[in-house]
């Protein structure tokens, strides 16, 4: 077997594509999720590509989540739009909250999605830079399973707990953050454990609770929070944010639901859309906000977040990237050997 293969844009689209449908997902479903495992790839998010694939498929395959789902969409309140999952995965949900979110927050000057009944296992910049493309500025946060432990605890009980924001910017990519609230992403570590690679210190206790960087005994242990108490605070609001708000499940909740099998877990999902145009300067706002990257950007060694992304979109559709040997195999095999 090939240590490395190396694939184009299209044929891996392809290849996700047959697999999710060769494993209960009707077309819907099957494009959206193939689009953010694309998407991961093209921007060289390895963590959030074709690697998270057979975690897709044996949460299918186990009939825990649905790859027919329908999701539902209605307005729960004057400023809230929600959408159901019905049991699916997220990128489904996420593509028909979309647009009635951007609509009303256009309408309004802000609007909140909440996604329930949804699993999340993708990175969070595609929605926020999706709405941000839409010309508003977007926040969005979920929660996952117990992975992270408060600050000063030593046992899991916050997801990673992603959040991303974007800032739209007339005639440029929009700024765009995205980052766990775990020093490391959960994904990192996984493939640093599969790779044989050593973990920086800080990053993970083992399942006994002491400091590790071997990479295998934090898969198997808890994940810790960047920023000592002020990342556990916002691992809390996002809990909070996510589950509590939305009346999903919290972290520990989720747990409790399935035994790890490489893929998501049920949660929910909430995404603040604002439009800049309707909060006071509505002819300013982005020179305003330009002005201030400028000033940013003119510091040494300050760069915008988003930046290394956008670098490797630019290179990536032309030159393709590489996949381990090992996991074009494994999908193979999980699309009936074809
Ligand atoms: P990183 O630490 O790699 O990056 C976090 C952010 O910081 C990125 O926006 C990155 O931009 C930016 N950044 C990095 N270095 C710099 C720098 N020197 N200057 C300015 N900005 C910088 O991300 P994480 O490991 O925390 O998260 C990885 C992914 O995992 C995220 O996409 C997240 O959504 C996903 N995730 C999903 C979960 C789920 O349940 N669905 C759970 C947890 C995580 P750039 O990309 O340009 O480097």
């Amino acid at each position: 077997m090939a240590d490395q293969v190396h694939l184009t844009l299209e044929a891996a689209e392809a290849l996700a594509n047959g697999c999710l449908a060769a494993n209960g997902c009707d077309a819907d479903n099957a494009r959206a999720i193939t689009d953010v495992m694309i998407k991961a790839e093209r921007d060289g998010c390895t963590s959030h590509g074709l690697f998270r694939l057979p975690g897709y498929v044996s949460a299918l395959r186990s009939g825990r989540v649905d790859g027919r789902a329908d999701p539902k969409v209605e307005r729960i309140a004057p400023a809230v739009i929600r959408v159901d999952g019905r049991g699916g995965m997220a990128p489904l949900a996420l593509e028909r909250g979309r647009a009635p979110a951007v609509e009303l927050a256009r309408e309004t000057g802000i609007a909140a999605l909440s996604l329930v009944g949804i699993f999340h296992m993708a990175a969070l910049w595609p929605e926020v830079e999706a709405i941000a493309e839409e010309g508003l500025a977007a926040l969005a946060v979920t929660s996952s399973r117990e992975l992270v432990a408060p600050a000063g605890g030593r046992a899991a009980l916050f997801g990673t707990n992603p959040m991303a924001f974007a800032w739209p910017r007339p005639g440029a990519a929009p700024v765009v953050f995205d980052q766990a609230v775990s020093v490391m992403a959960r994904g990192e570590v996984m493939i640093a454990a599969r790779d044989g690679h050593d973990l920086p210190e800080g990053v993970a206790l083992d399942a006994d609770g002491h400091p590790t960087t071997d990479a295998k005994a934090a898969v198997d242990g808890v994940l810790l929070p960047f920023g000592g108490y002020k990342g556990s605070s916002i691992g809390m609001m996002i809990e909070l944010l996510a589950a509590g708000l939305l009346g999903e499940n919290f972290a520990f909740e989720t747990s409790a639901e399935f035994a790890d099998d490489g893929g998501p877990g049920r949660g929910g999902e909430l995404i603040v859309v604002m439009d800049p145009a309707r909060f006071g300067d509505a002819e300013g706002w982005a020179a305003h906000a330009e002005a201030f990257f400028e000033k940013m950007t003119a510091q040494e060694g300050v760069r915008l977040p988003g930046g290394r992304r956008l670098a490797n979109r630019r290179r990536i559709p032309a030159d393709g990237f590489t996949i381990p040997g090992s996991l074009h195999a494994e999908i193979l095999e999980l699309n009936g050997g074809g």
